[in-house]
């Protein structure tokens, strides 16, 4: 979700006549988006800034900001240690950004003209009230040489209360957009190349519970997904992060009659314990957790499911955290995203007594990782010799050279090929072998494509 905010502020930049550069130095204006979900993003968030501040010293009018989750929760305190911070911008102003900086920048270009010698202080200012509509202005795209799939934001905030979290704090409550603006961003991207979409939202098969109806019995969500599907040239569809709360009927049949829906789904469990569920204030029992997830395989039976799991809640006993991995292999998750509690100031949690100490948590973290990359390392080598359809997403991150796409059950497979003709096309790939976590292949061309 950041990284589709960051990229609403970026191409609100580029629509202003600047450019996005990824090195610093080259920077006049450099923005940090925060997580406030680990004590550690905010601590490297704010070793960084702080570091940044020395190109300054180079160029004096370097417009320096935060926004995000720790922006919203700190607000003016963060100018009180980092004297060169000029903005200080929350969750719902992403759209205001650029006006800050831009008119921050302009200003101190033109008093540079008149006085070589002025140097600048930070600017203060801090902008992280409520917005009405906030979540209709995450709506921009940058455009990308090769682009096949695009998140898409579909709602902001979170009504829910887990006892760890600080986003119902940062994000506000539950705002959905429209369907239509939706639909029309999809067609946009669609137009662009774009064959995949990812739907974003905090809870996100809850989307538009407050705002509009149901109809025949079908959530805003599963209407959603229905017209999306009808959207041609959009191949597929995935969704994130979903919960067990609102997890109906109608969301686990659309996966029988909307085939475009990717057979994966990311579907955060936090822990096998009903006790710790309590204490997070989760409000689902563990078997409802596994209901949804065998209705799902029954519904659509090449599914694959990952999840995420904290461990090293306060008060979790060795009994616990065992329930969790039993869970984890009784579900045999595709892939879990493994936590170690990290307490969060202003949560509920953080107060808690028997906080457990580091050494347990890391020892919960290394054992669940152990049986969690064990099950992910056979799943991935069974599809060793099958045939997958992929979906090209263009050159590889880490060797150029080679073409990287994703299956549908979210795999990564890397292959050889041109990224001019293959990116945004469904192949059919041929899985030769497997990394443990990533797949490498050969698309299966029929003979006129291979020349
Ligand atoms: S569902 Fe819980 S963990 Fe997720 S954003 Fe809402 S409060 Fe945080």
């Amino acid at each position: 979700m950041n990284q589709r905010d960051s990229e609403q502020v970026a191409q609100m930049f580029t629509d202003g006549g600047y450019t996005v550069t990824q090195d610093e130095f080259d920077a006049d204006a450099i923005l940090v988006n925060t997580c406030s979900v680990r004590d550690q993003a905010e601590q490297k968030a704010l070793g960084k800034m702080g570091i940044m501040g020395r190109h300054r010293q180079r160029k004096p009018h370097v417009v320096y900001g935060f926004m995000g989750c720790m922006a919203q929760s700190r607000g003016e305190e963060l100018f009180k240690n980092i004297p060169h911070l000029d903005v200080v911008v929350g969750t719902q102003k992403y759209h205001k950004v650029f006006r800050y900086v831009d008119d921050i920048l302009q200003s101190r270009i033109e008093r540079r003209m008149d006085d070589l010698s002025t140097v600048f202080k930070g600017h203060e200012i801090c902008d992280i009230e409520e917005e009405e509509d906030s979540q209709n202005t995450i709506k921009d795209h940058i455009p990308k040489d090769y682009q096949a799939s695009a998140f898409v934001s579909i709602m902001q905030g979170c009504n829910m209360k887990c006892s760890y979290c600080i986003v119902p704090d940062t994000r506000g409550r539950e705002r959905g957009r429209p369907i239509s603006d939706i639909l029309s961003e999809v067609r946009g991207l669609r137009d662009k190349g774009v064959r995949e979409v990812t739907l974003l939202g905090q809870i996100v098969n809850l989307y538009g519970r407050t705002e509009f109806e149901k109809v025949d019995g079908k959530s805003p969500f599963v209407q959603l997904l229905e017209q999306v599907h009808e959207i041609e040239g959009i191949e597929r569809i995935r969704f994130t992060s979903p919960h067990p709360i609102g997890y109906r009927q109608d969301l686990i049949d659309a996966f029988t009659y909307l085939p475009k829906l990717a057979s994966h789904i990311h579907f955060p469990m936090q822990s096998g314990s009903d006790r710790i569920l309590k204490l997070m204030r989760r409000p689902y029992k563990n078997e409802r957790f596994i209901e949804i997830c065998e209705k799902m395989k029954t519904a659509r039976p090449d599914l694959a499911i990952t999840t995420d799991i904290i461990v090293g809640f306060p008060g979790e006993t060795e009994q616990d955290f065992q329930d969790t991995v039993n869970c984890v292999k009784q579900l045999e998750f595709d892939n879990c995203f493994v936590f170690r509690y990290s307490q969060r100031k202003d949560t509920p949690a953080a107060e808690m007594e028997l906080q457990l100490p580091e050494s347990v948590k890391e020892e919960r973290n290394q054992e669940l990782l152990t049986v969690v990359n064990q099950l992910a390392i056979a799943k991935n080598n069974a599809l060793v010799g099958t045939t997958q359809q992929v979906l090209c997403e263009g050159p590889s991150k880490t060797k150029q050279s080679t073409l990287s796409g994703r299956t549908s059950q979210n795999k990564i497979v890397i292959f050889e090929g041109s990224p001019e003709r293959m990116t945004g096309q469904l192949l059919d790939i041929k899985i030769e072998s497997s990394t443990g976590f990533t797949l490498y292949g050969t698309p299966v061309l029929d003979p006129v494509s291979a020349h």
